[in-house]
């Protein structure tokens, strides 16, 4: 194509989150002040990160935030005990629990702690079930934060063929289930790839929406992206770099390669991963809004 878009993912991000600060101040004006309690139990650099990042934007919309950390030698009861006093606490909206979670401390019955009303990752299985069921309480942020932005920029999913790379419970599936429902931002004939796929290129070039989540970096290039494709990086991965900090973001994507045949193309960093954590924001807000009863326009 003779002009590529870059998607912008901070300005789609931005306008969400304007969005969400409105429906904060319809909630604060009834009395309710939406909380979201985050929880990390790892010595993990990145999901402190993660975690840091979800805190200040709460912040800055006006969100309560709990921020728990738990020293990850503990036993898993601890974990759990502090998930009920969560659950318990009417202050708190939501609950995140920051993965990973130490290897004695089993992720399921962490999932399965969290009250589905307050789960706003949307990971617990009665909210995948409520979501595969194609009535969604809470869609999983990542995946809703692509559909969000392919809609910001009139990128239609109707009729077209999405292609997935992943198969994760946390991104491959949700976008693949969003992707065929019957529904705005849906309605796309979707095929999902993982590690065992065999051709894997044959498939992604057939790509109208190309969706890379499988966490290698820079594994899809020029040849893997059809003419005039919409190319979605959701990878976020450090690599080594002679800098200050001794690594750098690259996505899944080898961005140079891609833009040459994509019609449009999310950079790493400023693509995927600011819609993450706006859709965290709206989740909580619209977590709020159930709990309380109180009406938000989301
Ligand atoms: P997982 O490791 O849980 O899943 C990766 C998936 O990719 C698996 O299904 C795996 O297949 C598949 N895969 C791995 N290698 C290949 C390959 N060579 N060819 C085809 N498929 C492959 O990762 P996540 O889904 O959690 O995350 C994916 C990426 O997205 C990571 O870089 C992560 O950091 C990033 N991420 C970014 C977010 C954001 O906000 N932008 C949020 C969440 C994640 P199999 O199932 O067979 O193993």
């Amino acid at each position: 194509p003779t002009m590529t878009t870059i998607i912008d993912g901070n300005e789609v991000a931005d306008q969400i989150q304007s969005e969400v600060s409105t429906c904060v101040d319809t909630l604060r004006d009834d009395g309710v002040t939406p909380g979201l309690a985050t929880v990390l139990m790892s010595d993990d650099g990145a999901s402190e990160t993660y975690v840091s990042m979800k805190q200040r934007t709460c912040e800055e919309l006006g969100i309560e935030s709990f921020h728990h950390e738990i020293d990850p030698d503990e036993p898993a009861e601890v974990l759990f005990d502090r998930i009920d006093e969560l659950n318990e606490d009417p202050a708190v909206h939501g609950i995140l629990v920051q993965m990973p979670v130490p290897d004695h401390v089993e992720k399921r019955a962490v999932l399965e702690r969290i009250d589905p009303v307050k789960d706003v990752d949307g990971f617990h299985p009665e909210n995948v079930g409520k979501l595969v069921a194609g009535n969604a309480r809470y869609k999983p942020c990542t995946p809703h934060g692509v559909q969000k932005m392919l809609a910001a920029y009139d990128i239609e999913t109707e009729g077209r063929d999405a292609v997935v790379v992943g198969r994760s419970d946390i991104v491959g599936k949700p976008m693949a289930n969003l992707f065929i429902q019957r529904d705005d931002g849906g309605n796309a004939t979707t095929t999902v790839c993982h590690s065992r796929t065999d051709d894997l290129a044959a498939k992604t070039r057939e790509a109208d929406i190309l969706v890379a989540a499988a966490g290698v970096p820079e594994m899809i290039d020029g040849e893997m992206v059809g003419e005039g494709a919409t190319v979605v990086d959701v990878g976020i991965n450090r690599v080594d770099a002679d800098n200050e900090k001794g690594y750098e973001l690259v996505g899944d994507v080898d961005f140079e390669s891609a833009k040459e045949k994509a019609s449009a193309i999310t950079p790493v960093p400023g693509g995927v991963g600011p819609l993450t954590i706006a859709m965290l924001m709206y989740n909580t807000v619209k977590g709020a809004s159930l709990q309380s009863g109180v009406p938000v326009d989301l």
